[in-house]
């Protein structure tokens, strides 16, 4: 397996590493797809594994979307996001992975002592996470695999002068995950998940 710079939250949360348009994270785009190669290495070795030892939520969440199923997940599908965070000072921000674009991305400018939840809802950020298609980039709306992916995670969207409203730096590797998944699914239980 290669040695790129993974994330994980935990045994059963493989991730790529957070990152945004420019520049791309180490191995784009010179190296092909080399996080969707490594995830499909995993989800092979999870899939045909004689008995399911871990959860893996990324591969779970794409096979229940593959296949018509509610998944509730930042990092694919059309759902509304509708976590927040509150801050040890009573602040209410967006999800941390947002710090990630840029400084303060997941402020809001709330705090719990003056505001309520409905009003973070409302706030410009929070509500685009809640508009499912209508926030997605073109080549989003028109890609194939839109209702799978949903445009990736919403922090990989980032591009500094263009905001959040273009396709996942991950675009790539997320093709390339998503069918081969699809096709694993698709030899089990037959019928096309994908186009
Ligand atoms: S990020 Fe790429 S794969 Fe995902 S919906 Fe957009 S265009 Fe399709």
């Amino acid at each position: 397996m290669s040695t790129l710079p993974f994330a994980s939250a935990g045994p059963e949360a493989y991730t790529s590493r957070h990152a945004t348009w420019p520049p791309p994270p180490p191995g784009l785009p010179d190296r092909g797809t080399p996080y969707g190669d490594w995830l499909a290495a995993v989800f092979d070795r999870w899939w045909h594994a004689g008995r399911r030892r871990t959860r893996v939520r990324i591969f779970q969440e794409c096979i229940a979307l593959l296949l018509g199923l509610p998944a509730a997940t930042e990092q694919f599908g059309l759902q509304p996001f509708t976590a927040a965070v509150v801050e040890t000072d009573g602040t209410i921000e967006q999800v941390d992975s947002l710090k990630t674009a840029y400084p303060g991305a997941a402020a809001t400018g709330l705090d719990v002592f003056a505001h309520s939840f409905d009003d973070a809802l409302a706030h410009p950020g929070v509500a685009a996470r809640q508009a499912g298609l209508a926030a997605l980039a073109p080549d989003c709306v028109a890609c194939p695999l839109v209702t799978v992916c949903g445009g990736g995670h919403y922090a990989h969207r980032y591009r500094e002068g263009h905001g959040f409203r273009n396709p996942s730096v991950y675009c790539a590797d997320l093709q390339r995950l998503i069918r081969h998944i699809a096709a694993a699914v698709t030899g089990e239980f037959g019928g096309g998940a994908v186009a």
